[in-house]
């Protein structure tokens, strides 16, 4: 009761966050929009035309850093509101969401285009529908908005991150596992966003329509989940020894070396079958499927790099509470299930040449073992 008084105050977003929210929005449009970047070629859609993405996302997110920094320095912002604001920022991404998802649905089922990006897929099921979304590529004044969600989601991940660490210094408890969780969380963001083409021949950007469940999963799950070992830490005092810290940061780089590894070979494969993989003309199945570099390894290699750096992050919080290992066992669970999904989809895609593949390489993502 106690908790509930305390908590439901503290959910009700204040005229302060809303305008905070509402201009991070407003800047993500205008940045993607206006800033330099290169513009990519989206995968083949069933109807043979390709989307276009300009990827900036590396300046846009220099720059808005640089702004916020600018605007602390003339102590015109707080560098610690996101830290104290952060349940009614979650409580006003999640409206948000809903929100975004309702307009979603009633402009799909208004659509009239025939198009793969805009064509409305509606199952019957008002559930369903509402959950998977019910077009592939839907477009705000010229904004793709699944690849503009997934932005704002990974941005704003990385202010959350960076107003707990101010927090943490302003409190004087500014650890060796803030820094690990920090420092591992800023490289793999500012990685996503050096390789954001990458993201281009993703399952999400791909396959995955836009419904709730990808606007929910950008706007409040990744940055507001994958920050609790930030939020744990300002409350809980960890000890690392030396070989502990040193041993996370071998967990990173092999995870970070396995997950970009497999990424950049399958972009690249996409984009120039015959390129060298680990210096040796790449091994292909059927003409269509790689099958030798992390690809021979393991036919979901960049998931067990992505689960290892889910690991390092978590790792600088010790072992004393499952607590800050959410996002780690959330991100095994959805990868499992997604790799389930993805295999389903090429089998049919590909049959007997994904048969063949599964042969060669048996392993789904933990050689030896899954
Ligand atoms: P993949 O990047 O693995 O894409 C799967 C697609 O790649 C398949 O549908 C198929 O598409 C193609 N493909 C599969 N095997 C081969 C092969 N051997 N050779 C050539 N093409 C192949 O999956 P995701 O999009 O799910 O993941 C991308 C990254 O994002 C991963 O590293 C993952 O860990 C990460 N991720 C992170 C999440 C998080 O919450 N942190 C959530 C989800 C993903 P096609 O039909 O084009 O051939």
């Amino acid at each position: 009761m106690d908790l509930a008084a305390l908590l439901l105050p503290a959910l009700i977003p204040s005229w302060s966050s809303v305008v905070l929210l509402g201009t991070f929005f407003a800047y993500l449009a205008a940045a993607g929009s206006i800033l330099p970047g290169k513009v990519v070629p989206g995968a083949a859609l069933p109807d043979g035309s390709r989307l276009r993405y300009r990827c900036n996302g590396s300046v846009s997110l220099l720059l808005l850093v640089a702004l916020l920094g600018l605007g602390a320095w003339m102590d015109f912002l707080r560098p610690t509101i996101i830290a104290e604001r952060g349940l009614e920022l979650l409580s006003m991404t999640f409206t948000f969401s809903t929100l975004v998802t309702l307009v979603l649905y009633a402009a799909g089922c208004n659509s009239t285009s025939d198009s793969s990006s805009l064509k409305p897929h509606l199952s019957g099921n008002l559930i369903h529908d509402l959950w998977f979304g019910i077009q592939l590529n839907p477009q705000f004044i010229g904004i793709d908005l699944k690849f503009f969600f997934v932005r704002a989601g990974m941005m704003g991940w990385l202010l959350i991150n960076l107003s707990v660490l101010a927090r943490s210094v302003q409190d004087g408890n500014l650890s060796l596992s803030m820094i690990l969780y920090q420092l591992f969380c800023v490289l793999y963001i500012l990685d996503y966003f050096v390789y954001e083409e990458y993201m281009t021949s993703t399952w999400d950007i791909i396959a995955e329509r836009l419904g709730f469940m990808l606007v929910f999963g950008d706007v409040v799950w990744i940055p507001f989940t994958f920050s609790i070992q930030g939020w744990w830490l300002l409350r809980n005092n960890v000890e690392l020894t030396t070989t502990a810290a040193i041993a996370n940061c071998f967990v990173f780089l092999i995870g970070y070396m396995v997950f970009r590894g497999a990424n950049k070979q399958k972009h690249v494969f996409k984009r120039s079958p015959k390129a060298l993989i680990w210096g040796q003309p790449p091994k292909v199945v059927g003409g269509k499927l790689l099958a030798s570099g992390y690809w021979g390894i393991a036919r979901h290699c960049n998931y067990l790099g992505d689960l290892l750096l889910a690991l390092s992050f978590s790792l600088p919080c010790g072992l004393s509470s499952p607590v800050p290992y959410f996002y780690p066992i959330y991100l095994l669970i959805l990868l499992i299930w997604r790799e389930r999904r993805d295999e389903a989809r090429c089998a049919e895609k590909y049959r007997e040449i994904w048969a063949e593949y599964c042969r060669l390489v048996p392993w789904r993502i933990f050689p030896y073992f899954y």
